[in-house]
């Protein structure tokens, strides 16, 4: 059985002044809900929102890191330093890939420093409107898997957590539909896993959807089989629509 996963991408959002008034909101309602729940603000965020969530089962999550572990990278943020204040990680999310050049080769040198530490990356994987169009969508999902997660041993890869995430879905209002983003789980996602680290294995990591997800499309979503869970942009930033989405996961 996979226990579901929210996480709340709050992508460049929120002061510090405005994080510790969207956790105050969020605290009392989710701590004691048995879902797996993770916010995601931004870097600048976190030390605060660390400290209010000491003692709940919420887990806190930084949205990029360097993989290596110190030196002159200016305005970059080491593993270890994330790992001080958080559980999980996003990596390769398409905007970081669209306007930061990042590859599937960086990714997965970012999910092994990651792991290094002991980390739970949530990889995003995903592809484009245009090759969608193109029905590439299972070749460019498998390619991201592939080298995003290479040379990782089994006991890794079961460690990690994968974000299916198609990128005209991600901020357009346009979610996937409920059967469609499942079969590019059960058809493509945990073939590819099986393939990398064997059959128990890719039953057992889980994968997550991302793109649209609301407070009215999660239940149908989150019913899927093989859907695990959503990352969650646009509507984690509003406390009501988090705190329904992540109770959608329950049932
Ligand atoms: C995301 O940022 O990962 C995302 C899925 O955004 P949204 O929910 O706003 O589409």
């Amino acid at each position: 059985m996979r226990k579901p996963l929210i996480a709340g991408n709050w992508k460049m959002n929120k002061t510090v002044e405005q994080a510790r008034l969207l956790v105050s909101e969020m605290v009392p309602e989710l701590h004691t809900v048995d879902v797996d729940t993770v916010l995601c603000p931004p870097f600048t965020t976190l030390m605060a929102v660390s400290a209010m969530l000491v003692g709940t089962r919420i887990g806190l999550g930084a949205q990029n890191l360097h993989w290596e572990a110190s030196g002159a990278y200016t305005g970059e943020v080491s593993p270890q330093m994330v790992a001080e204040l958080c559980q999980y990680v996003i990596l390769g999310h398409s905007e970081r890939r669209t306007y930061f050049g990042e590859t599937d080769t960086t990714v997965n040198k970012k999910v092994k420093a990651a792991l290094g530490v002991g980390l739970t990356p949530i990889v995003c994987v995903g592809e484009t409107l245009e090759e969608n169009e193109d029905k590439q969508t299972a070749a460019v999902v498998s390619r991201q898997v592939k080298v995003g997660l290479a040379e990782l041993t089994t006991e890794q890869a079961m460690k990690l957590v994968i974000a299916y995430e198609p990128v005209w879905a991600i901020g357009t209002g346009r979610a996937a539909t409920a059967a469609g983003a499942n079969a590019v789980l059960a058809d493509v996602i945990r073939p590819v896993l099986a393939e990398m680290f064997g059959k128990p294995a890719s039953e057992s990591i889980r994968i997550l959807y991302g793109g649209s997800v609301t407070a009215a499309n999660a239940a149908e979503l989150f019913a899927q089989p093989d859907i695990d869970g959503g990352l969650v942009g646009g509507a984690s930033l509003k406390s009501a629509d988090f705190i329904k989405i992540v109770k959608a996961a329950l049932s």
